[in-house]
């Protein structure tokens, strides 16, 4: 081993390469397990993450690429293999204002690249909790989704180029940026949300948007759950395509967040069973306003919401988007395990009611569990507490959680992946056929199995 990691301080530069405890100490994570790695590595270029992999794959080591460190399925963690940092490639290298397009390199944290696009007029519309220690690779290496999927999909459909490295050094050179190229197959899909299973990714040209210019945001109380879709589809049609954000809390949730420590008055006086966080974003600030207070005011008129106020300055706009933001605090009484789930909206309530059924006859002395989550999306995130974190207490939630997906045509992740987490349940959302065909995939790619392994399948 001590070969390897002199090959690869020569390859790279002696300061690149941190075994022991300096690799552990700089590259702590509060998210993510990160496992004990033989040693962080820190390539500056394509070219040297491409001798890292061919130096790895001689010496049969197996690489974890790591980003930001915030996945929350244990993607991270490098037991006895290399950890590939790419902190050291995070230039934003270009921004196109006229093509729209910004050319990243993957270590680049995901507001340094908004806050970039920003300072052309422009956006790059990914938005997630953790964007200020998330890195564009790792989005890319996720398909991360986040608060605007409604509006403008996911990190699939901001990737317009790519290059990855593969697990034998072949550097892959997606990075034309055309929309339109079917010229054979379309390779860069296969690297969008694989986990760095596949490849590890090095540069992303992004495709960016034109700024809004309105920015209207409500925060509403619902009644009866089956008002939401309603509120839901009326917000689609009468917006023309602007909303970009239709989260959804559960009273336990919102009840949570509002009584943390320093947190001010709620937005709404009365308890709801459910609390939404409405968000339209366009281009004519006058038109936009009216036309967003009309919908709401309609959707008071036919009972939809019970009440609602409106975001008058952006503070007020931050205040609201902090509540739905501090799953932090789900944490704060107690051991959780956390869920993304997705499934189609008729069948939330009834299926939240048997999680949250079932949860309580297993461990009656514990609260219920802490639900939100991107609800125009199809996409709720369910934080169940647990006695303690025990492999026993984390597989019984996972049953209760999971198993009823399958039958509802839901998947285990909407959108933080696979990972270790997850793993050993892929089959209640893929098929026989589709999980052999990711192992072929996998192992065409990487024969030997160097990159990332066990993350995804076994
Ligand atoms: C507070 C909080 C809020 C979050 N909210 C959301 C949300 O709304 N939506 C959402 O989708 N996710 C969310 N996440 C999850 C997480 O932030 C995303 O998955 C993010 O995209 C991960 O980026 P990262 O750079 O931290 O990746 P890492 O955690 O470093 O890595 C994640 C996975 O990608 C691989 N990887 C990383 N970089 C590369 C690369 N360059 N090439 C190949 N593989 C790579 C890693 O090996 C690992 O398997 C949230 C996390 C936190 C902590």
């Amino acid at each position: 081993m001590t070969t390897l990691i002199d090959a690869l301080r020569l390859a790279l530069a002696p300061d690149a390469v941190l075994d022991g405890t300096p690799g552990a100490e700089t590259f702590q994570s509060p998210w993510t397990r990160l496992g004990a790695p033989l040693a962080v590595v820190r390539p500056a270029s394509t070219a040297q993450v491409a001798a890292v992999l061919r130096l790895a794959s001689d010496a049969g080591v197996p690489v974890v690429p790591w980003g930001g460190r915030t996945g929350l399925v244990d993607g991270c963690v490098a037991d006895g293999a290399i950890a590939l940092s790419l902190d050291r490639m995070a230039a934003i290298e270009g921004v196109d204002a006229g093509a729209g397009t910004m050319t990243v390199q993957a270590g680049c944290i995901l507001q340094t690249a908004c806050e970039a696009a920003a300072d052309e007029g422009l956006l790059l519309p990914l938005d997630l909790g953790s964007r200020g220690s998330a890195t564009i690779g790792g989005n890319i290496a996720t398909n991360a989704g986040g608060n605007r999927v409604l509006r403008y999909g996911m990190m699939r459909e901001m990737v317009l180029g790519l290059e990855a490295v593969l697990a034998d050094g072949t550097v892959i050179d997606a990075m034309n940026p055309l929309l339109k190229n079917n010229a054979g197959y379309d390779l860069k899909p296969l690297f969008i949300g694989s986990e760095g299973t596949l490849g590890v990714v090095t540069r992303a040209v992004l495709r960016l948007r034109p700024a809004p210019v309105s920015q209207d945001t409500a925060f509403i109380g619902v009644e009866h759950f089956d008002d939401l879709p309603r509120l839901l589809r009326r917000l689609e049609r009468g917006l023309g395509g602007n909303l970009s954000a239709f989260e959804v809390m559960w009273a336990d949730f919102h009840d949570l967040v509002t009584s943390a420590p320093a947190r001010g008055r709620p937005p709404l006086a009365e308890r709801y069973p459910w609390y939404v966080l409405v968000e339209s974003l366009g281009a004519d600030p006058a038109v936009d306003a009216a036309r967003f207070e009309t919908c709401l005011g309609a959707a008071l008129e036919e009972g939809e919401i019970a009440d609602a106020v409106l975001a008058r300055s952006k503070a007020e706009r931050e205040a609201m988007w902090a509540l739905r933001d501090d799953v932090a605090q789900t944490a704060r009484n107690g051991p959780i395990v956390t869920f993304d789930v997705s499934l189609p909206i008729p069948a939330m309530n009834a299926y939240v009611g048997a999680v949250q059924a079932a949860l309580a006859e297993h461990w009656p002395d514990l609260g219920p569990p802490m639900v939100f989550g991107h609800l125009g999306d199809g996409n709720l995130h369910i934080i169940a507490r647990v006695p303690a974190l025990t492999p026993e207490h984390r597989h019984r939630a996972e049953m209760i959680v999971y198993r009823p997906l399958t039958a509802l045509g839901g998947s285990i992740s909407a959108e933080h992946g696979i990972g270790l987490q997850k793993r050993d349940h892929l089959d209640l959302t893929r098929s026989p056929a589709e999980i052999a065909l990711m192992r072929r995939l996998k192992g065409a790619l990487d024969p030997a199995g160097i990159l990332n392994p066990g993350k995804i399948i076994a």
